[in-house]
């Protein structure tokens, strides 16, 4: 029973810090959002998107009633519809039976191959967990994956290697109880606004060091004891000289090594070569800079390292993350409160996904698909016949678009991301988009994936539902129903299981799995009798205060920080390196290296916060360009400007600026109209996929002020 005028405490929907919110509410309608002064994770702090950004939910372009495409969309000729004249609007059975038959349809003919979905790091932990279980244990494929691969899962690959365990170690906050950290390929302030101020309040107030590590002269390098402004994709080249510095002059926590890390001669032996003269000469850097810093991390009695997506988009993702695995290994900073390897994970949920299961190798949990004792628990959760479920790993996002075509992925199923959007190579990604046969959207707005589709689902916001989020220091919060659903829109859990059912009967296999949940609650619940680490996470523990995994039972407290006596994988595993130089170096033609990221107004593919007055704020696509850069091409502040990659084209206002270091320039990826993921390179690191966001090739020219898109055109943008 919602009351009328109330006040609902909720998890912010934009980034992994995970705020926690007061949403007020009169007659329905929220006016206002505030923050509790004791918030467990944010003290009474917010940022600009989470205090003012949520008006997307009264947006009068949200879709909010079931729609069919009016005229048929044949793979090769499919095109994009943002006009509603375009669209039937239908009842929710009539959508819900015309997606179910043709989903049937494809797998029936051609198998699980040809089945694919993107889960959504927006969406809960419920919604994510119910949509890999309808493709898993209905159209028995693997095929699922969600923006993780887009974003950590390098961080993912190495940190499983290493240690066994992949999320942030240690909880964000602790950063004040640093003696020393790195932060590094992570414009914080931007990016995750609170762990920011959290930083920043170490260093004034507690006197701690911080070394920052970034082709940028981010915010932070104002509060920073070192700056190392390395190129970019030279990381494992610079941190390996760090490692070797430690090993030369005897830093090393040799006790810590002895008892708790495994294969350091190898290790030893691959750093020699990592001079800091050598790392200079790749890096930039100066070697002394680098010595410094080695000396500075190593001889910290506690220190810490937080990363975001400067480390793993590249195709060396996975080195560069063991690159800094291994210093902490080295030293021992890791297991204790205060130190640890700290991937900030960038979605409101991208940690909850993973942990659901939204990931093509893994089921809930991790629980990798090749391991039969996996498949058989699975199998019994969801009442599938012995040898019903899949074994064989399935395709990561960037291969569901590549496999899409005549003998490939047929039939894909997008809830709440924007390939369009968020994939490198875009020309390519629209390729592949016109050829499927059959595209389902489930979201909140026509964007520049949904409009590709056949059949919108319309959902809830997260103000509309109830259900969790876990943050990117693993606590596992609340998202509670605020509002009534707005039009007809619904939550997706109840989307998914109201159409899980009828593939179910189509497909002759009636009531095998459950799909009658009345509450999210009973699928956290269910999830948990498998997901040890989630077996302790029950809604009446976490009505005040979220509860950090792993909670092994229902008396456990939580894990704050993880690691203090042994590692999932027993012991830390060293890893040797060599560096490798990205995949596409600059050179005549295109003689300057694009690195693309956030900026603090906008989120993810722009969905949610271009339909905000958050758009009003950073209303349109600049390319950041150094005044030495800038005076060599002849461009000033504000000119139009081509920038150009062996790719693709955009053009779009210059900024010139000294954040930019020279021969690097930076592209937000939010605007459709000037998109930089045209720009950028679809090569992957070969063991995580991850596609190499931060080092394209470019060149960039003067343009005339007339050639500058018209945001409008977009059609995904605007308030009212
Ligand atoms: Fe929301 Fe992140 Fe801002 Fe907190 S820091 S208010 S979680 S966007």
């Amino acid at each position: 029973m919602i009351q009328s005028n109330r006040i609902v405490s909720t998890t912010c929907p934009f980034c992994g810090v995970g705020c926690n919110l007061e949403l007020h509410i009169k007659e329905n309608f929220i006016y206002r959002v505030t923050t509790p002064f004791d918030g467990v994770v944010n003290k009474g702090n917010l940022c600009v998107k989470g205090r003012f950004g949520y008006d997307f939910i009264y947006n009068p372009k949200r879709i909010t009633t079931p729609m069919i495409r009016k005229e048929l969309q044949e793979p090769g000729k499919r095109k994009q519809a943002f006009d509603l004249s375009e669209w039937r609007q239908v009842s929710w059975d009539e959508a819900l039976d015309y997606t179910a038959d043709r989903l049937v349809a494809i797998y029936q003919r051609d198998g699980y191959h040809a089945m694919a979905v993107y889960c959504c790091a927006k969406a809960t932990n419920e919604d994510n967990y119910l949509l890999q279980k309808m493709f898993r244990s209905l159209f028995r494929t693997n095929n699922v994956d969600h923006c993780t691969r887009l974003c950590h899962a390098a961080s993912v690959v190495a940190l499983q290697m290493a240690v066994g365990s992949s999320a942030m170690s240690n909880t964000a906050a602790e950063v004040v109880d640093n003696d020393v950290f790195i932060v590094t390929g992570t414009n914080t302030t931007e990016n995750h606004p609170i762990i920011a101020l959290q930083m920043k309040a170490a260093v004034k107030k507690h006197g701690a060091k911080m070394i920052v590590v970034d082709p940028r002269r981010i915010e932070l390098v104002d509060y920073a004891a070192l700056w190392l402004a390395e190129k970019p994709g030279t990381d494992v080249a610079l941190f390996s000289a760090m490692a070797h510095v430690i090993l030369k002059e005897k830093l090393y926590n040799q006790k810590f090594i002895d008892e708790r890390t495994e294969n350091f001669e190898e290790f030893a032996k691959s750093m020699e070569k990592f001079t800091p003269e050598y790392a200079e000469s790749i890096s930039g850097v100066d070697r002394n800079l680098i010595i410094q810093a080695a000396r500075m991390y190593a001889a910290a009695k506690n220190a810490a390292i937080y990363w975001a997506l400067g480390i793993p988009e590249h195709i060396n993702g996975t080195a560069n993350a063991l690159s800094l695995i291994n210093l902490a290994l080295l030293t021992g900073h890791i297991g204790r409160h205060g130190t640890g390897l700290n991937p900030l994970r960038g979605q409101n949920n991208v940690q909850g996904a993973s942990d659901s299961g939204a990931m093509p190798w893994h089921y809930p949990g991790y629980m990798s698909v090749t391991e039969e004792e996996n498949a058989k628990k699975w199998e019994q959760a969801w009442n599938i016949e012995p040898g019903g479920l899949n074994r064989q790993r399935g395709l990561t996002t960037t291969e569901i678009m590549g496999a899409i075509g005549a003998n490939g992925v047929r039939a894909l199923y997008v809830m709440g991301e924007n390939p369009m959007m968020s994939e490198p190579n875009l020309n390519h990604t629209r390729h592949q988009m016109e050829q499927l046969e059959f595209l389902v959207a489930q979201d909140l707005f026509l964007n520049e994936t949904t409009s590709f589709a056949d059949v919108f689902l319309p959902a809830t916001s997260w103000a509309e539902k109830d259900g969790t989020f876990t943050n990117t220091d693993r606590r596992v919060q609340r998202v509670r129903q605020a509002i009534p659903p707005l039009g007809q829109s619904r939550p997706d859990w109840q989307i998914i299981c109201d159409l899980a059912k009828r593939i179910e009967k189509r497909l002759g296999r009636p009531r095998s799995a459950y799909w009658d949940y009345e509450h999210p609650s009973e699928i956290l619940t269910e999830m948990g009798s498998v997901v040890k680490e989630y077996a302790g996470v029950k809604y009446p523990r976490i009505e005040k205060i979220g509860l950090q995994t792993p909670v092994w039972d229902d008396q456990h407290p939580g894990t704050p920080f993880l690691f203090s006596e042994s590692f999932p994988r027993g012991r830390g595993k060293f890893h040797p390196l060599v560096y490798n130089p990205s995949a596409e170096m600059p050179d005549e033609d295109y003689p300057l290296i694009l690195t693309t990221g956030r900026v603090l107004e906008h989120w993810h593919g722009g969905t949610l916060t271009r339909h905000s007055w958050m758009d009003d704020l950073y209303p349109e696509a600049l390319i950041e360009i150094n005044p030495r850069d800038a005076a060599h091409l002849g461009v000033n502040d504000r000119d139009a400007v081509r920038v150009s990659s062996r790719r693709g084209t955009i053009v779009l206002r210059a900024k010139v600026t000294p954040k930019a270091n020279p021969g690097v320039v930076f592209i937000p990826f939010f605007y459709g109209e000037a998109a930089a993921n045209l720009l950028t390179n679809d090569a992957v690191d070969p063991q995580a996929k991850i596609p190499e966001y931060k080092v394209s090739a470019v060149r960039v020219s003067l343009a005339r002020p007339e050639e500058l898109p018209n945001p409008e055109a977009t059609q995904v943008r605007g308030r009212y």
